[in-house]
């Protein structure tokens, strides 16, 4: 038995073992699935960060590029004032050169923190270096006494002022070679911004080109007018860029409001004036307007060039920051419904294997020990071949249950017979009494025949016990000739039985009382030790309905009693 116990245990031990191993497949399945999808969403969620901190510095480098640009505006206004303007510019000079250091600071710290430190570092050495170089040049200009100046003087402080620009632009393209996100979906935002930061600074230069020659009101040299047709051409054609490169998702209502701006006021109104200059240079005419004049009319046409570069600029920014949130909860999303699968399918696991299979594994464990206690053990045969299944040790069961059954309804039988008759004995009419009371109206019309051998006393005293025996059995195989399978026989007394019919009427039941008896008073009982054959009567009490059981018997012994009285071997009812 212990060997069986062991065998069982070592079979359990194997499913937990399976069972181990489909749990650790679909979690290593799970794992497979979610471990890629939560990597690239992670990846994704990273380049977005990392566009999102580009863009960020190429803003904060191009509006550095664009100050610097726009820096030669008040510079120019201080080189052609007159001295009645000169110490107002001087001061808005100076007002604006604190706000392009301000961004030049500003940009730096954002270079450095997005990790562009060698541009950073650059633009602190390089471009400062240049735009005090270039202040320095446009200061000492403005010192020169009016009489003592030179348009020449005035043009190189001018190309100075460009070169801090040239360097700017230097930066970005650095900026740009160092860009992981050039080649992402937003390397559209990227081009039209660097686009748009050249067509300002070359539309800046148009002007710029023939200030010298203007502010001293001389004629516009073949350099001054080459310099400005050249930057004019170059605005126009990146001009033309701006709207090819633009794709047409991009182009947003506030877009093309902008973009046409551009063209009715810078292109149509802003460059027909240095046009003009240019025609009045060369047909000896008196120029329309001053260096000063010129300074400010052609800034206020060149704005909305500065606002459509601003909108693209906060537009590309915006699209970012959404991209990187996006990405963000993307990635949140996939990390969460991983982990809430993973949670799910390892908690319902758990769950399975305690409240499932756990205890499927203990009632199999249970029933093949039981099988086994009651049974013996399996043959070493099927044993090895694994014949002996749980199914086996379940119909084992159900075998022993079906015997213990039959067992039991034979045990029931035999406390309710009679041994010496086979009929029913006092404790099977006890039961049936009860089961027959429970009936509403059953007794009104059940029979009760209360049946005694006549002189039977005579039968044991003259034949002897054996013989009375053998009476008695003889009258119950007559009462079960007589009555169906459904009535009750019961042997009440020593030569007294019972019979119970349900349902019947009292004419009925004296013809059967009737059979009975005739069929015992015609019955030879063969007495072989005498070598004679005796015949026996009957008295049978006959009684339907009572309010009770008590009453019924009643009745029925009363009848009994006539019978004996009238003489024996009759019916009374
Ligand atoms: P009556 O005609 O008035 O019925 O009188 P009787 O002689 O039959 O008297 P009674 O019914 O009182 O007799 C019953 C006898 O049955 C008494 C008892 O010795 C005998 N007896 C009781 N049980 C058995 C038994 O199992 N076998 C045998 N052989 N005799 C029994
Ligand atoms: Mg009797």
């Amino acid at each position: 038995m212990g060997r069986n116990l062991r065998r069982v245990k070592l079979r359990s031990e194997q499913i937990s073992l399976r069972l181990f191993v489909c749990m650790a497949i679909i979690i290593l399945s799970i794992l497979y699935i979610s471990i890629p999808l939560i990597l690239n969403s992670f990846q994704e969620y990273n380049k977005t960060n990392q566009v999102l901190n580009e863009i960020t510095s190429l803003r904060a480098l191009v509006q550095t590029a664009n100050k610097i640009s726009r820096e030669r505006g008040p510079a120019n206004k201080v080189m052609s004032s007159t001295s009645e303007e000169i110490e107002k510019n001087k001061q808005e000079l100076a007002d604006f050169r604190l706000v392009v250091d301000e961004q030049i600071n500003e940009t730096v710290s954002i270079l450095n923190q997005a990790g562009f430190n060698s541009v950073s570092t650059q633009l602190q050495t390089d471009l400062k270096v240049k735009l005090e170089h270039a202040r320095k040049i446009v200061d000492a200009y403005a010192e020169i006494p009016q009489s003592q100046r030179t348009s020449q003087q005035l043009d190189h402080a001018i190309l100075t002022m460009f070169s801090v620009w040239d360097n700017g632009r230097e930066l970005l393209n650095e900026l740009m070679a160092q860009s992981k996100s050039k080649d992402s979906k937003m390397s559209n935002y990227f081009i039209s911004i660097l686009i748009l930061t050249d067509m300002r600074d070359q539309a800046g230069r148009v002007a710029s080109n023939v200030m010298a020659p203007i502010t001293f009101s001389e004629k516009i040299s073949d350099i001054n007018r080459a310099r400005t047709l050249q930057t004019e051409h170059q605005t126009q054609y990146l001009w033309s860029l701006v709207d090819v490169i633009q794709p047409q998702y991009m182009k947003t209502s506030d877009y093309i409001r902008l973009h046409q701006r551009v063209k009715t006021e810078f292109l149509d109104q802003g460059l027909p004036i240095i046009r003009r200059l240019l025609d009045e240079s060369q047909n000896n005419q008196t120029y329309f307007l001053t260096g000063t004049q010129l300074t400010e009319q052609i800034v206020d046409k060149y704005t909305t060039v500065i606002d459509l570069q601003k909108y693209i600029l906060d537009y590309s920014v915006l699209i970012a920051t959404q991209q990187n949130k996006n990405a963000k909860q993307q990635y949140f999303f996939t990390l969460s419904i991983s982990s809430l699968s993973l949670l799910i399918a390892l908690f319902t696991m758990i769950y399975t294997k305690r409240k499932v299979f756990s205890p499927l594994i203990k009632a199999r464990e249970m029933i093949l020990g039981l099988s086994d206690t009651m049974h013996g053990p399996p043959s070493r045969q099927k044993s090895k071949h694994e014949f002996y299944t749980l199914f086996e040790a379940i119909n084992k069961l159900k075998l022993m249950l079906k015997q213990r059954d039959l067992m039991e309804s034979q045990l029931k039988q035999i406390a309710n017979s009679d041994v010496l008759t086979g009929v029913s004995n006092r404790l099977a009419l006890e039961e049936y009494i009860n089961d027959l009371t429970a009936k509403p109206n059953a007794l009104s019309q059940t029979c009760v025949f209360a049946i005694d051998i006549d002189h039977f006393k005579f039968v044991n005293d003259q034949y002897g016990h054996l013989v009375g025996d053998e009476v008695i059995a003889m009258v119950a195989e007559q009462l079960k000739h007589n009555v169906r399978a459904s009535d009750l026989i019961v042997r009440y007394g020593g030569d007294e039985f019972l019979v119970v019919i349900e349902s019947i009427q009292m004419e009925a039941a004296k013809a059967i009382a009737e059979s009975i008896r005739l069929g015992i008073a015609t019955q030879n009982i063969v007495v072989t030790s005498l070598g004679k054959a005796i015949q026996v009567s009957v008295s049978i009490g006959v009684a339907i309905g009572a309010e009770s059981w008590l009453e019924l018997l009643e009745k029925a012994d009363q009848s009994l009693l006539k019978a004996k009285a009238r003489g024996k071997n009759v019916v009374e009812g």
